[in-house]
């Protein structure tokens, strides 16, 4: 710590380099270690001196926190916070910072691959022709893709993106997002159940909580009157996988590309691994070598700011504003 104005503690990461974290630092000349502790006497030993901390998996609980007495930051590796205690955090005057849009592009790709090669049946054909079989017709039938429609559920950062991407196909995008003040460009906001009569294509983009777990169910299946394709690149829970399995197995709807499952990994039993109009990923939507560099060099800079007296661009507990350790003069 000698020399150091502050100390900055990685809790624990499992990415390889913390190069990016090392150079923003460096910057402002604190001491950086990376601790990789996960149980809560570990953290609390490793962390005691800390001025602010980058977390990834390890539950900073109240126990943690109120340990920390010089911590005026915790910045998360991530959009999600669930590993920090957010009211204790803010009764002790902790910043805490997430990193909300580090991957808009990547999960919007992910979803638009997934859906194409669905509808082109590109991983299906792959594996036909590596088999010796040389003969479309095995894949018939193949739908165009214009003049079709496409219907998100949620449409913040990433079904936007989605939205985007999809109209240049000569898609219509219809939405279903009960929060969204006006209507974003280039889309059609209607209701629920629209969505799941008119789109030829499904893909869901709203996060998971109570009210948005199993939202596609058996009742919802038998209410898609076209045979969509549906993509899930937001949170598996949000659909009844038994009920999609068996939506799938009744030719209710024509395939699903699938990043997130209510099991990860699934079971090797899964009927999923089995269908050929499955297309599967290991929850990899968010990953690129930039997606995950800006991550870093972002949860990196809002201990930074926080440290030298600025307001972080993305503050997750905003009750904390007047009674943070470290004073700002503007938020
Ligand atoms: P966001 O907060 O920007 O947008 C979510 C949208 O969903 C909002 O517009 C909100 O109004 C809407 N919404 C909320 N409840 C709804 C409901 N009941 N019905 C319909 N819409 C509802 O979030 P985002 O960054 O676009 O992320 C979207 C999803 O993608 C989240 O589930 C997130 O966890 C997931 N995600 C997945 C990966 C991956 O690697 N596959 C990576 C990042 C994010």
């Amino acid at each position: 710590m000698k020399g150091h104005p502050y100390q900055v503690i990685i809790t624990d990461c499992d990415h390889g380099s913390i190069q990016e974290e090392l150079e923003e630092f460096e910057q402002i000349g604190a001491e950086l270690i990376l601790a990789q502790v996960q149980e809560e006497k570990d953290l609390i030993l490793s962390c005691k001196e800390a001025d602010g901390l980058l977390n990834q998996y390890a539950l900073l609980t109240r126990r943690v926190l109120e340990n920390l007495p010089k911590c005026k930051v915790v910045a998360r590796y991530g959009v999600g916070v669930d590993s920090v205690d957010l009211r204790a955090a803010t009764d002790l005057g902790i910043v805490v910072a997430n990193v909300p849009d580090y991957c808009m592009d990547e999960v919007a790709n992910q979803t638009i691959a997934m859906l194409l090669t669905l509808i082109r049946k590109t991983a299906f054909f792959n594996q036909k022709v590596k088999s010796g079989q040389w003969d479309f017709h095995s894949g018939i039938p193949i739908y165009r893709t214009k003049g079709k429609t496409m219907g998100l559920i949620g449409c913040g950062k990433i079904g936007l993106e989605v939205a985007k991407r999809i109209s240049a196909f000569g898609v219509r995008v219809i939405v279903f997002d009960p929060y969204l003040e006006k209507t974003p460009e280039g889309v059609e906001l209607t209701d629920f159940d629209t969505v799941l009569k008119k789109s030829d294509f499904i893909s869901i983009h709203c996060p998971l909580n109570d009210s948005t777990r199993h939202l596609i169910g058996q009742k919802e299946f038998q209410k898609m009157e076209k045979r969509p394709i549906i993509v899930n690149t937001s949170r598996g829970p949000i659909i009844n996988e038994t009920a999609l399995i068996e939506a799938l197995k009744e030719g209710r709807i024509s395939g699903a590309g699938l990043d997130v499952l209510e099991k990860e990994p699934p079971d090797p039993q899964s009927p999923l691994l089995k269908m050929d109009n499955v297309t599967l990923s290991p929850h990899v939507g968010f990953y690129s070598e930039e997606s995950i560099s800006e991550l870093k060099r972002r949860t990196a800079k809002n201990v930074s700011d926080v440290l030298m007296g600025n307001w972080p661009i993305s503050v997750v507990n905003h009750e904390v504003k007047g009674k943070t350790r470290r004073p700002f003069s503007t938020y």
